[in-house]
């Protein structure tokens, strides 16, 4: 006979608003996964939709995992990036919160949470047309880069550690935690992404000893903090290659009205805006810089 893991699903009045979340497990260590702290990043609610299904099957957990699959509830709905009562951007004001009664009590659980955890992990979308990296502080917290080394995917980019970031705040507190960027965004989700955003973090999980399975230890490539690329030329962008490759500088990312862009730097290409109208000095990508 085979026992199921009963996730609990908490229900919390966040100001009017409800925020669910799922705990697996019951003792320690912890880990919290979140998602959807920027409404409009659905890939990463895929992901965690997928976790917290796939969680439910398995027949035993170590330690507990907490899964938060929309952290902006509101935002969500209005596929904004931002809390739509206060435009308050939720993954700049922690671990104090600002704005609406329902930004500060989200924040403030997700914080109580976090800070009950010895792991983090938050996940994102960097764009439609994206590569999958690990943001993080690698270079300056040393059990941050022990955790990044079990997160199984290859790219980690460096952070710029801005303050009131979920990950960073945790970081700070001397939580290990990360951010996964993933393609997707403007409320749209990718699904080839997802189900790779999904095995990402449950491999990961496996890799930490939470569930069990076979490990999948994956090396790294470490890039330094992104640079923007910027067109010289005001038309609609048409890339001519896709994210995840590495280029070098003058190598050409596309064309702008039939004239080509060129990487200003050497690195892994991790998205452009494509589909869009690019003025004269507007972006259409950003490349990892080789560490
Ligand atoms: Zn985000």
């Amino acid at each position: 006979m085979v026992f199921l893991v009963v996730g609990r699903l908490v229900r919390v009045d966040v100001g009017g608003v409800i925020l669910r979340y799922y705990v697996f497990g019951s003792s320690s260590p912890q880990i919290l996964i979140t998602a959807g702290i920027h409404g409009g990043e659905a890939t990463g609610v895929y992901a965690a939709r997928r976790l917290v299904e796939y969680l439910g099957r398995v027949e035993s957990i170590e330690g507990s995992i907490v899964v938060v699959p929309v952290v902006n509830v509101l935002g969500f709905y209005a596929r904004t990036r931002w809390c739509p009562l206060d435009m308050v951007d939720m993954n700049r004001v922690f671990p104090d919160g600002a704005g609406s009664v329902v930004t500060r009590s989200i924040v403030k659980k997700i914080w109580e949470l976090a800070s009950s955890s010895d792991y983090v992990l938050d996940l994102h979308c960097a764009g439609l047309d994206s590569y999958q990296y690990i943001l993080s502080l690698y270079r300056e917290f040393p059990r941050v880069r022990e955790f990044v080394e079990d997160i199984a995917w290859d790219t980690v980019v460096e952070s710029t550690g801005l303050r009131g970031q979920l990950f960073v705040e945790a970081n700070h507190q001397g939580i290990p935690a990360a951010i996964i960027e993933t393609g997707g965004g403007s409320g749209y989700y990718v699904e080839e992404w997802g189900e790779k955003l999904f095995e990402t973090v449950s491999s990961t999980l496996v890799n930490l000893g939470f569930i069990n399975g076979e490990e999948k230890k994956i090396s790294k490539k470490y890039y330094g903090r992104l640079v923007g690329v910027q067109s010289s030329y005001e038309g609609f962008f048409k890339p001519s290659i896709r994210p995840g490759v590495d280029v070098v500088v003058g190598d050409v990312l596309g064309l702008v009205d039939g004239k080509p862009v060129e990487s200003s730097t050497s690195g892994r290409l991790i998205s452009l805006s494509s589909w869009m109208y690019i003025y004269s000095g507007g972006l259409v990508g950003r490349v990892a810089p080789r560490s």
